[in-house]
């Protein structure tokens, strides 16, 4: 079976469409969604939608929590909040309960999802170091894990004796006997590794094998979208510049 795995989408509808498209050409079955599905962009609504279609899993994120009014905005930048307050006063009840029934982490198979970490899931937690990725480890039962929240995708391997970690520099891996593998798949609507291409991972489950795909999408047509609703400069720009 192939899975598309996204997250982050941040109601930026143009790049969802374009990697749900480059998901089914590339022949996933199963689509697991990490969360945000909303903030920093202004189509939460089309997208919490397509999301809720699309998805066989889908995962509760910071940023859906924010919105739902689940916690405070406080600890957002002012750009941060100025987009999930908008947001909230956008998304229809229909989309708002479907949000309030999303889990904090899913094990399947051989799958942990989550949108942070595994370690205390609501608490958030960003995985930027080896050694919070070595600490993530012990905190999923599965094989493999795959995360969000950072926006920037990497693979992280853990060899067979659960000792030594290795950042992958490649974009792609097939796991070994006995290795572990924690991925970021990262972001569709604001990838922040410089590459502003939105980004999904394929995962195979029969090789154990992980790949992640970018895909260019019409940056320009979110870019106006965003304008059009009054959206601060920085949120419009950094999307093209990828950060
Ligand atoms: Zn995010």
């Amino acid at each position: 079976m192939l899975y598309g795995v996204f997250s982050d989408v941040h109601s930026n509808l143009a790049a969802l469409d374009a990697v749900i498209a480059s998901m089914k050409t590339r022949g996933a079955e199963r689509f697991v969604c990490l969360g945000d599905l909303v903030g920093y962009g202004a189509e939460p609504e089309p997208c919490v939608q397509k999301v809720a279609a699309l998805a066989d899993v889908c995962i509760f994120g910071n940023h859906d929590s924010v919105a739902l009014r689940r916690e405070s905005s406080s600890h957002f930048n002012q750009f941060a909040r100025f987009a999930i307050e908008w947001t909230q006063s956008q998304i229809s009840e229909e989309s708002q309960q479907y949000l309030k029934k999303l889990p904090y982490i899913v094990e399947e198979g051989s799958y942990c999802f989550v949108h942070a970490s595994p370690k205390s899931p609501a608490d958030w937690n960003y995985i930027t170091s080896l050694d919070e990725a070595q600490e993530a480890f012990e905190f999923f039962t599965t094989r493999y894990c795959l995360v969000g929240h950072t926006h920037s995708p990497v693979i992280v391997v853990q060899d067979e004796l659960g000792q030594n970690l290795r950042v992958l520099d490649a974009p792609a891996y097939e796991a070994k006997d006995g290795e572990r593998v924690l991925v970021n798949v990262g972001s569709v609507g604001q990838p922040r590794d410089r590459d502003p291409r939105a980004s999904w991972c394929l995962v195979d489950d029969q090789l154990g094998s992980f790949e992640i795909v970018r895909v260019s999408y019409d940056i320009a047509s979110t870019q106006r979208i965003m304008e059009q609703n009054g959206f601060p400069a920085f949120l419009v720009q950094r999307l093209e510049l990828g950060r």
